[in-house]
C-alpha cells in the first residue's frame, strides 16, 4: 500500500447552508479519496461530538477548528505512514483524539478522514467502494425508506411525527422500487395541491404541508399510494423522533400529553389502521420502560428501530440487547465517527438478530458514501429521504447505477429474513 502523501480539509456547506467539512486524502502514487460529512438536527445525546466553532461566523456553526484539526493534528500524525487497513487508520484516529465521544478532534473531522481513506483505497485497488467494504458478500440492494411527508423539527408545520415514509417492499428490483415510489410522490403532490396545501419541501426533500395531525398525514399518504396504484407494493414507516416530544415524563402527540401506555395505544391503533411496518424512536432515548413495553407488545408485528436510542454505538446496542429492546438499529456514520466502528455496530446488531438500516442525516451533501455502505454491509435497508433534492437523490442514483452495473438482489425479497443474512 502506498504511503499517505497528503490530507487536506476544507470548510464547505451542507444542504441546509450550514458549514461542514470536506477532506481529500492523497496516497503517494497520486490516488485520491475524498468525503463530505453530514449533520443532524434531531440528535441523540449519546452521539459523538460534532465540533463547531461557536464563534461569530455562521452563527457559531463554523467548522474551522475541525478543519484545522485535520490539517494540523491528523495530517501531521498520518502523512508519511504506510497504513495497511481501514481498521488501522480508524484505530489511530481514535487514539489521536483519546476521548470517549471524539470531543477533542471532533467526530466530523475524524469521520472525514476515515471515509476519504476508504475511498482512496477503493480507488487504489480500482474496485467500487461497496466492494472494498463488503467484498463478494455485498450483493443486496437496500429497500429505501423514503420520507415523503416531513414534520417535527424538520418542518415548520404542526405534525409531531418527524417522518412519514413510504417503503416499496413489494418491488422486484431497486429500479422498480424507485419508479413506483417516484410515481407515488407525484401523486402525493397532486393530492396536496388539490386540497390546497403547500407543496414546498422540508429538509429531507419531502413535502411539509400544514396538516394538523398524524391521521391526516397517513390518510393523504394512503390516498397517494392508491392513486398511483401500488397498494400491494408500498407500505409505510414512521420516525417519531420521540426525544423531541418528551417533556416531564409525557409525550406531546396531536395536541395531547400522553403517558407511555397511552402512547403505546396510539401506536397500536395506527398499525391496526394503516400498513405500517416500521416505527423508529417511538420513545425517547432514556425511556427504557417505554421501549420495553413497545418491544414486548409489537416486536413480532413490526420493525422497531432505535436511532437516538442507540446512536450507532456498540455500548448502547449492547445495552439494548441486554434489556431486550427494539429489533432494529439505525446506522449513521457521524453518530460514531469512523467507518470501522460503524461496521462493528452493524456486526453486533446482525449477530443478535437486529435488522440494520443505513441512514443519511437531515443535513446532507452531494456525497453518496452511504449507498455503497448499505450494499457493502448487506443491510437490506437504507433511509435517505424523499424523491427530490440532489442531496437525497444522489444516494438513490448511486444505487440505481450499482444495480445496473453489478446486479444484485433487491432487499424487499428478504424483508422478513434480513437477520439471517
Ligand atoms: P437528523 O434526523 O439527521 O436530523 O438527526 C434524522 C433522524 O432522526 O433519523
Ligand atoms: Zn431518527
Amino acid at each position: 500500500m502506498p504511503k499517505i502523501k497528503n490530507i487536506k480539509a476544507y470548510e464547505v456547506l451542507d444542504s441546509r447552508g450550514n458549514p461542514t467539512i470536506y477532506t481529500m486524502l492523497e496516497l503517494e502514487d497520486g490516488t485520491i479519496g475524498s468525503a463530505f460529512v453530514p449533520s443532524g438536527a434531531s440528535k441523540g445525546k449519546y452521539e459523538a461530538l460534532e465540533l463547531r466553532d461557536n464563534d461569530k461566523r455562521y452563527f457559531g456553526k463554523g467548522v474551522r477548528k475541525a478543519v484545522e484539526n485535520v490539517n494540523n493534528i491528523i495530517a501531521k500524525a498520518l502523512v508519511g505512514l504506510n497504513i495497511e487497513s481501514q481498521r488501522e487508520i480508524d484505530m489511530k484516529l481514535i487514539e489521536i483524539d483519546g476521548t470517549e465521544n471524539k470531543s477533542k478532534i471532533g467526530a466530523n473531522a475524524i469521520l472525514s478522514v476515515s471515509l476519504s481513506f476508504a475511498r482512496a483505497i477503493s480507488n487504489y485497488y480500482k474496485i467500487p467502494l461497496f466492494k472494498y467494504i463488503g467484498g463478494i458478500r455485498s450483493y443486496i440492494l437496500p429497500v429505501p425508506l423514503m420520507n415523503v411527508i416531513n414534520g417535527g423539527v424538520h418542518a415548520d408545520n404542526k405534525l409531531d411525527i418527524q417522518e412519514f415514509m413510504i417503503v416499496p417492499i413489494g418491488a422486484k428490483t431497486f429500479r422498480e422500487a424507485i419508479e413506483i415510489s417516484a410515481e407515488t410522490f407525484y401523486s402525493l403532490k397532486s393530492i396536496l395541491k388539490e386540497k390546497g396545501y403547500s407543496v414546498n419541501v422540508g429538509d429531507e426533500g419531502g413535502f411539509a404541508p400544514n396538516l394538523s395531525n398524524t391521521k391526516e398525514a397517513l390518510d393523504i399518504l394512503m390516498e397517494a399510494i392508491n392513486r398511483a396504484g401500488y397498494v400491494n407494493k408500498i407500505k409505510l414507516a414512521l420516525d417519531v423522533a420521540a426525544n423531541e416530544l418528551y417533556e416531564n415524563g409525557k409525550y406531546r402527540m396531536d395536541g395531547k400529553n400522553l403517558g407511555i401506555d397511552e402512547l403505546l395505544k396510539f401506536y397500536e391503533n395506527l398499525i391496526e389502521n394503516y400498513p405500517i411496518i416500521s416505527i423508529e424512536d417511538p420513545f425517547s432515548e432514556d425511556d427504557i420502560e417505554g421501549w420495553k413495553l413497545i418491544t414486548k407488545e409489537l416486536s413480532s408485528k413490526i420493525q422497531i428501530v432505535g436511532d437516538d436510542l442507540f446512536t450507532t454505538n456498540v455500548k448502547r446496542i449492547e445495552m439494548g440487547i441486554k434489556e431486550n429492546i427494539a429489533n432494529a438499529v439505525l446506522i449513521k456514520l457521524n453518530q460514531i465517527g469512523t467507518l470501522t466502528e460503524t461496521i462493528f455496530a452493524v456486526e453486533l446488531a446482525i449477530r443478535n438478530n437486529y435488522k440494520t438500516i443505513i441512514s443519511h442525516r437531515s443535513g446532507e451533501t452531494e456525497d453518496n458514501f452511504i449507498s455503497d455502505l448499505a450494499v457493502g454491509l448487506n443491510t437490506g435497508q437504507i433511509k435517505t429521504g424523499s424523491l427530490s433534492r440532489s442531496d437525497r437523490t444522489s444516494k438513490y442514483n448511486r444505487l440505481l447505477i450499482i444495480e445496473e452495473e453489478y446486479g444484485g438482489v433487491y432487499g424487499g425479497l428478504y424483508w422478513n429474513n434480513f437477520s439471517t443474512l
